[in-house]
C-alpha cells in the first residue's frame, strides 16, 4: 500500500471511530474525541516542522544532525538524508575533478589565465603568475590590463581578432618575451595563454642579424667586382670570343648577386621591429603614374599596359616601402606575361577600403602554389624566375611591407589565363581628399 493510502486509511478509521462514538455516546463526546485526535495530529506535525526548520537554519546542515522521526516525517527525513548523501558524493567528485584539472594546468609549460566577460582575472596557473608578475590570491578580480600594461595588449584585447598571437616584451622582466594568445569561450569568457618565446626570439634575432651582416659585408666586394667588370667590358682588347662571353656572364651574375643582396637587406630592414613604419601622406596616383612609366620601359613595348585611377585618395604609410612593394607586383606582371599580353594597374575604393591591383594576362599560377608564394625563395618556375632577373624574394618583401601597413594581399590566378594581385588597405590608412 502506498504511503498516501496508508495515511488516508488511518484518517478514515478515525472518522469511522468518531461516527461509532457519536451513535453510542452522542455528538458532544464524538466531536470532543475527534477534535482531540486532530489536535494531537497538528502538534505532531508542528513538532517535526519546527525540528526541520531548526535543522535548515544551522550553518552547515549535515546528514548526521538530521532530527530522528517516525511515520511520514521519518520518510521525509530519510529521503532528505539520501538526497544530501548524493549531493555530497557529487560535490566530492566535482572537487576531485577540479583538483585534477588544476594540477594538470599547473603542470603546463604555458601560462593560463581565465578572464571573465569584463576581462577580470578569474583564475590563473603558477606559470601565468610568473609570466605576468601576478599573485593569484592578491590579484583575482583585477582587470588584466592593470597588470599587463603594454598598450599593444590593450589594443589586442579590444580588436577581438585573436587569430594571430601577440608578441610582447614583459616590462617587469626586461628579458622575457611572451607570445600571448586569447581564446574566447563559453559566456563571453576568455582564456589567455602565454608562452615564453625568449630563446626562440633570440635565435630569430641572431638569424636576422647574420643574414643582414653577411649581406652587408658582401655588398662592398661585389660593388668593386661590378665596377671592374664594367671597366673591362669597355676595353677594346677583350675582343669578341670566349673572353667577351665570360665577361658578359660574369657581369650578369654579379648584377644578380647585387639584386639578391639588396633584397636581403630590404627584408632584414622590414623584419626589424625596432624600425617603425614612417607615417607619410602618399600620393598614390602620382606613385602609380611613375610605376606605369617604369613598367612601360621594362616591357619595352612588348605588352599593352593600362592605368585606372578611380580615386584620388591618398595613403598613410611609408612611401619607400609601399613603392617597393607595388613595384615588385608590377615587375612580376611584366616578367610573367608573354609578349602581346595585357597588364592593368588600378587604384580605387572598394567597401570603404583602398585597393591597389595588378591584373595580367600572363602565365598564371596553379592553385596549389598560391599559399606558399610569399615565402622566401619560393618559385613556381625556377628557371623562368632566373631568366627574367628574379631573386625569389619579391613577394616576401611585399608580404612584410603589407603586414607593416595592416594591409592584405589577395591573389587570384588561373594557369594560362593570368593573375590578379590585389592589395587591400584598411579605411584608417586612407586619406580622403576634400571635395572642392
Ligand atoms: P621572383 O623573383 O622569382 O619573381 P617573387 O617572390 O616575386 O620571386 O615571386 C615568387 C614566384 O611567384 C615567382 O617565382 C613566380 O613563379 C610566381 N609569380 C609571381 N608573380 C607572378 C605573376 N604575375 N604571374 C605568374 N607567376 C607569378
Amino acid at each position: 500500500m502506498s504511503d498516501f493510502r496508508q495515511r488516508l486509511t488511518s484518517v478514515i478509521l478515525l472518522t469511522i471511530a468518531t461516527v461509532g462514538l457519536w451513535l453510542a455516546l452522542g455528538a458532544v463526546t464524538a466531536l470532543a474525541f475527534y477534535s482531540f485526535a486532530l489536535l494531537l495530529l497538528v502538534i505532531h506535525h508542528l513538532r517535526y516542522l519546527t525540528a526541520l526548520d531548526k535543522w535548515l537554519q544551522t550553518p552547515a546542515p549535515t546528514v548526521t544532525t538530521l532530527p530522528d522521526a517516525t511515520g511520514a516525517w521519518g520518510d521525509v527525513f530519510a529521503r532528505l538524508a539520501r538526497l544530501m548523501r548524493n549531493q555530497n558524493q557529487n560535490q566530492q567528485q566535482l572537487s576531485t575533478e577540479l583538483e585534477r584539472l588544476r594540477r594538470a594546468t599547473s603542470a603546463m609549460p604555458e601560462g593560463v589565465v581565465i578572464l571573465d566577460e569584463t576581462d577580470r582575472i578569474e583564475w590563473c596557473n603558477p606559470v601565468a603568475e610568473q609570466h605576468f608578475g601576478i599573485d593569484f590570491n592578491r590579484d583575482t578580480g583585477q582587470q588584466i590590463t592593470y597588470l599587463v600594461r603594454q598598450p599593444q595588449f590593450a589594443e589586442y584585447l579590444t580588436t577581438r581578432n585573436y587569430s594571430e598571437p601577440l608578441i610582447v616584451r614583459q616590462s617587469r622582466q626586461q628579458e622575457l618575451i611572451l607570445s600571448l594568445q586569447l581564446i574566447p569561450y563559453g559566456n563571453k569568457q576568455k582564456l589567455l595563454i602565454s608562452r615564453d618565446i625568449t630563446r626562440l626570439e633570440r635565435v630569430e634575432i641572431m638569424r636576422r642579424d647574420f643574414v643582414a651582416n653577411v649581406s652587408h659585408e658582401l655588398r662592398t666586394p661585389l660593388t668593386v667586382i661590378g665596377g671592374f667588370l664594367e671597366t673591362l667590358s669597355e676595353e677594346k682588347q677583350v675582343g669578341s670570343g670566349i673572353g667577351k662571353r665570360a665577361l658578359t656572364l660574369m657581369t650578369d651574375q654579379t648584377m644578380r648577386m647585387q639584386r639578391l643582396i639588396e633584397d636581403l637587406l630590404a627584408l632584414s630592414r622590414l623584419e626589424n621591429t625596432q624600425n617603425p613604419v614612417r607615417e607619410e601622406s602618399i600620393n598614390v596616383a602620382e606613385m602609380l603614374r611613375e610605376l606605369y612609366h617604369e613598367a612601360q620601359s621594362l616591357s619595352a613595348g612588348r605588352h599593352h599596359i593600362s592605368l585606372n585611377l578611380d580615386t584620388d585618395a591618398q595613403l598613410r604609410g611609408s612611401s619607400d616601402e609601399l613603392r617597393s612593394a607595388f613595384s615588385n607586383l608590377v615587375s612580376n606582371a611584366v616578367r610573367y606575361t608573354a609578349d602581346g599580353g595585357k597588364i592593368a594597374l588600378s587604384w580605387g575604393i572598394h567597401d570603404g577600403e583602398g585597393q591597389f591591383s595588378v591584373q595580367d594576362s600572363g602565365i598564371g599560377i596553379e592553385a596549389n602554389h598560391l599559399p606558399r608564394l610569399t615565402e622566401r625563395f619560393y618559385r613556381v618556375d625556377r628557371s623562368r624566375s632566373r631568366e627574367t632577373g628574379g631573386t625569389g624574394l619579391g613577394l616576401a618583401i611585399v608580404k612584410h611591407v603589407l603586414s607593416r601597413h595592416q594591409a592584405q594581399l589577395e591573389i587570384v590566378s588561373e594557369p594560362g589565363k593570368g593573375s590578379r594581385f590585389s592589395v587591400r588597405f584598411p579605411a584608417d590608412r586612407l586619406i580622403m581628399q576634400p571635395v572642392e
